[in-house]
């Protein structure tokens, strides 16, 4: 009989995963959102690819899922596109962080160009105001990439089953095995069983006892009106403002983590990744981050969505220790979903990794450490997600 595999969560990690099993193995995919709309923080992510990452094994993950992403589209439509991503400084003392960041990028073996402020802003000049740019580091292969297209395309390239509206209350264990996953309505036996729940991850841990510090955050991103669609231009951010642009056909983005920070607790999640908009925490946070643009613009959408993130900024990828077929692939960035979803499918298959430092990644590499300490580090990562992006 087949090997039977179920995937807890549908977003761009559970279908990247299911998309990578072999037809061999019967998959099953359980979401309790509904046809046709991603409940979780996938269908909300503007959709940076950046590949250079200061930890290795990140970078590693990202290069692998955008050599995924590249062959990805749906009815004629792009899931991810190599625009580009620029890097701008806007003081000599930020253009010295570039500088360490060329020479991790040739280390790392990623195409990439020093540029003077002239350079920068040519690049794109309705994203970049001249007056904040001192210099700019160009990241030729990075992409930008439509997380909704990407999961949609990957999903019908696998051989998987996906049930929606299906709840997952329950995982079942049979000794110190994973033998089933029950939702509302019915039980799915299960060989191996792969939490791939994003921000909900906890909750789908705690099931088996098993504690995944992960802490989920709000994060404010805005969009332009419509207006004729642009030539396509780079992915730009801003590390010392935390501050990130993008083009979406004719509309232009805008992300900022320079705010107070909002972490949300698990109990206050409810069942998707989207909450209101908090009024003017991230009204002002936004308002100081159009100074970055040539012309700021006013918002004609504002979107409050939350993700996952850890103490150490690394996901929790691999095998459950002590339940045997219980697998970890929670607090994933689309942007080393495809790599930790090849990582995750090696290990299931107990084939040799093919990335390095994947130990780093083991879900219950907190085990023992005080929560609330936990909790702490998560939160100054939040603000200094781009120290290491
Ligand atoms: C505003 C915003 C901006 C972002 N920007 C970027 C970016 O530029 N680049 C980047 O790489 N990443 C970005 N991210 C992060 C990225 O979106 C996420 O890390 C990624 O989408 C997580 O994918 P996932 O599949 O793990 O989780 P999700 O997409 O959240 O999927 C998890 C799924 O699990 C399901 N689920 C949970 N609990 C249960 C249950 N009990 N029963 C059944 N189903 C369940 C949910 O319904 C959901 O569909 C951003 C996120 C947000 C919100």
């Amino acid at each position: 009989m087949a090997r039977k595999i179920v995937v807890i969560g549908g977003g761009i990690v559970g279908s990247s995963i299911a998309a990578l099993l072999p037809d061999d193995v019967s998959v099953t995919v359980l979401d309790r959102g509904p046809v046709g709309r991603l409940a979780g923080s996938t269908g909300l992510a503007p959709g940076f690819v950046g590949l250079l990452n200061e930890i290795p094994v990140l970078t590693e993950l990202a290069r692998a899922s955008a050599e995924l992403y590249d062959d990805l589209e749906l009815d004629g439509t792009r899931g991810f596109e190599r625009v580009g991503g620029v890097e701008v400084a806007g003081s000599p003392e930020a253009a010295e962080k570039l500088t360490k960041r060329a020479e991790l990028a040739a280390a790392a073996g990623l195409p990439h160009r020093l540029l003077d402020a002239a350079e920068t802003v040519a690049l794109a000049p309705d994203l970049i105001n001249p007056e904040h740019c001192h210099r700019g580091l160009h990241f030729t292969a990075d992409g930008a990439a439509r997380p909704d297209i990407l999961t949609a395309a990957l999903r019908k390239r696998s051989n998987a089953r996906f049930v929606h509206d299906a709840t997952v209350i329950g995982i079942e264990l049979s000794g110190n095995r994973a033998a089933a996953v029950r939702t509302e309505t019915d039980t799915y036996p299960a060989d191996d069983v792969v939490l791939a729940g994003g921000i909900w991850g906890p909750q789908l841990a705690a099931m088996v006892d098993v504690q995944l510090p992960l802490t989920s955050f709000a994060h404010p991103y805005v969009y332009g009106p419509e207006t004729a669609s642009a030539p396509a231009a780079p992915f730009v951010r801003w590390p010392e403002h935390q501050v990130y642009t993008r083009h979406h056909g004719g509309r232009l983005g805008l992300g900022t983590y320079n705010h107070a920070i909002q972490p949300v607790p698990q109990d206050d999640l409810g069942a998707s990744a989207e909450k209101p908009w908090p009024g003017e925490v991230f009204d002002e946070a936004v308002h100081r981050a159009m100074r970055l643009l040539p012309t700021p613009f006013n918002p004609a959408e504002r979107l409050n969505g939350m993700f996952a993130v850890t103490p150490d900024n690394l996901p929790f990828l691999g095998p459950i220790p002590n339940i045997e077929g219980l697998w970890s692939a929670v607090a994933i960035w689309v942007t080393s979903a495809g790599g930790a979803a090849r990582a995750l499918v090696d290990q299931l298959l107990d084939k040799d990794p093919r990335f390095p430092d994947l130990h780093t990644l083991a879900p219950t590499r907190f085990e023992g450490q005080d929560p609330e300490a936990l909790r702490t580090r998560a939160r100054h990562l939040y603000n200094d997600i781009y120290a290491s992006l």
